[in-house]
């Protein structure tokens, strides 16, 4: 059999690295399975994408559709139909997608108007926002898909409620850990520590991406500022999503405990969580990273469509005010964070499962 896997943007290069060294594996047991993979070109800074190529291994994709640039509207509609012209010419039995970016749902919608079947990793995880992009995805993606593969129980009653069959979902793990510890032992530790001065355990990290937080200057400012002036003059490492890098672009600031520093590696980023004292974040996949290594995570959103990370993880949901980070960080410095359990099925062997399964079902 044949799969074409999607992938697009920086979670998703992270995501689809253990899948594929889960189907070579299987190759070299003798199975019948073969992929492509696509890029569609949604990211395509070189710290954003070809960063992760190099760092994860991930073999050069098969085509990049450089649907790069433009609105919601023009991406996916640029991911549509260079994605369907390739597929006219690239015929296969499956395609799979993973988490919830533009091109999860773009490619989702092709293949599914083409008869293919299609599979999505990390599939049922709501945040009940419509005003995130990655929800609209989420519900079309899962409005289409033939194969349900989930992270949690959460995932698996949100799907229930949408009327997807049990048969049809899959409880595999979290292919995100999967990298996550397969990467453990080729962290490195990024030039930052020198030129930043940073000691293991006494400077705090922060990323900031969503529209919501970053897109209205005054918000992002006051956010900053509430950050800055409550961390006991811990230093805290930002590096700095293109996104939010372009709302700061000409505006005068400064703030004296944060650090600018350009988007890192993965094994570098992982690196700098794993030795930090506690992470500020509205990222989702953070959330599960800082999980499995214990590490106390503040979420600044009103919601998470990943509650496992607050219900059994060291996550905690700040909401988008900033005056309650206060109390949050007075609790850290307090010593008082949660140590945090580790979800179930978080083991480093999600992508094996997945593989297996998709095996078994084009077996019948
Ligand atoms: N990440 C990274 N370098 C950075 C910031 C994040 O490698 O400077 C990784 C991080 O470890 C995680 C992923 O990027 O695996 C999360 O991406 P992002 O926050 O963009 O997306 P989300 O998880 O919110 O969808």
């Amino acid at each position: 059999m044949h799969i074409t896997l999607i992938a697009g943007a920086r979670p998703n290069f992270i995501k689809i690295s253990p899948i594929i060294n889960a189907i070579k594996k299987k190759q070299l047991d003798g199975a019948d399975i073969r992929y492509s993979l696509v890029h569609t070109g949604q990211h395509y800074d070189k710290l954003m994408s070809g960063l992760f190529f190099d760092e994860l291994n991930i073999p050069e994709p098969d085509v990049n559709l450089a649907a790069g640039s433009g609105t919601q509207a023009e991406q996916t509609a640029s991911i549509m139909v260079a994605f369907e012209k390739y597929l006219m010419e690239h015929p296969t039995d499956l395609v799979l997608v993973v988490g919830d970016v533009t091109s999860t749902m773009a490619c989702s919608i092709v293949a599914k108007k083409m008869g293919i079947k299609l599979a999505h990793v990390e599939a049922g995880i709501r945040s009940f926002d419509m005003s995130m992009p990655e929800e609209i995805n989420r519900i079309v993606t899962d409005s289409l898909a033939d194969y349900f593969f989930i992270t949690s129980d959460f995932a698996k009653d949100n799907l229930k409620k949408n009327g997807v069959p049990d048969e049809k979902v899959f409880f595999v793990g979290n292919v995100m850990i999967d990298s996550l510890m397969a990467n453990m032992q080729r962290l490195r530790r990024p030039e930052i520590f020198e030129d930043l001065e940073l000691e293991n355990g006494k400077y705090i990290v922060l990323t900031l991406h969503r529209p919501n937080n970053v897109d209205d200057i005054d918000t992002l400012l006051t956010m900053l500022g509430t950050i800055d002036e409550n961390v006991n003059g811990t230093p805290v490492v930002f590096p700095i999503h293109p996104r939010t890098e372009q709302r700061l672009k000409g505006v005068d600031y400064h703030f004296a405990n944060i650090r600018f520093v350009k988007p890192l590696g993965y094994l570098e980023f992982i690196y700098t969580i794993k030795h930090s004292m506690a992470v500020i974040t509205d990222s989702g996949g953070i959330t599960e990273e800082t999980t499995i290594m214990h590490i106390p995570c503040m979420t600044l959103r009103d919601n998470t469509e990943r509650m496992e990370t607050c219900t059994v993880g060291t996550n905690e949901l700040i909401g988008t005010n900033p005056k309650n980070l206060v109390p949050a960080l007075q609790k850290l410095f307090a010593g008082e964070w949660k140590q945090g359990g580790i979800p179930r099925m978080w083991d480093g062997k999600t992508a094996e499962r997945i593989v297996d399964i998709i095996l078994k079902e084009f077996s019948r």
